[in-house]
């Protein structure tokens, strides 16, 4: 086995999931994307109703802000790893609750051991929170780079906004791409 077949084997498995309530009302579960031998694994809050819709991470605007980023510092999504603490739409957009995403979790340390990226991209306060372990405040933290350390993986951590953020603060926009210069 190798990096890819293993990727595309978790991504079959994620879209049979069943774990938890929030596969009861999607329309596709969204799978990771990108390349399993990337040295940045982007990581986000949840999917997007776009994304449900066509089963593919970061579409809509949510996705132009992040394409925009990645390209401020020359970057694409087939350079990156791109993959969301859950991966089924919540109703209305509300956020995850702690028992989804304690479910969903188990596919993220899989994430990690396969792909072994140098960086963490952090996109946002939840991503954040829950791989540091302790509260964040992404207004000033954002740009900082961190440790990720579990019982099976350490690598560098940069916290930066939620691509979502840019939708509606254009202040936002040029941030994310500065803080992504930090590690890139
Ligand atoms: S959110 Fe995660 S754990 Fe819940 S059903 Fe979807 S893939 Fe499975």
């Amino acid at each position: 086995m190798n990096a890819r077949s293993d990727i595309e084997e978790l991504r079959q498995e994620v879209r049979r999931c069943t774990r938890c309530r929030l596969s009861d009302n999607r329309t596709h579960a969204v799978p990771n994307a990108g390349d399993p031998d990337a040295d940045f694994l982007f990581v986000g809050k949840m999917v997007g109703y776009q994304d449900d819709q066509v089963g593919q991470p970061y579409q809509g605007e949510a996705g132009k802000q992040l394409d925009d980023a990645l390209d401020a510092v020359d970057l694409t999504r087939e350079d990156i790893f791109l993959t969301n603490l859950t991966r089924c739409y919540p109703p209305e957009s509300r956020d995850p609750k702690t028992d989804e995403l304690d479910r969903c979790a188990d596919y993220f340390e899989r994430e990690l051991r396969i792909v072994e990226p140098e960086v963490i991209v952090a996109l946002g306060k939840l991503p954040a929170e829950r791989l540091l372990g302790r509260s964040v405040e992404v207004e000033g933290e954002h740009g900082e780079v961190y440790t990720y350390s579990s019982l099976t993986y350490s690598c560098r951590l940069l916290v930066t906004y939620n691509v979502g953020a840019a939708m509606y603060d254009d202040s936002v926009r040029g941030v994310i791409a500065d803080d992504l210069s930090n590690v890139v």
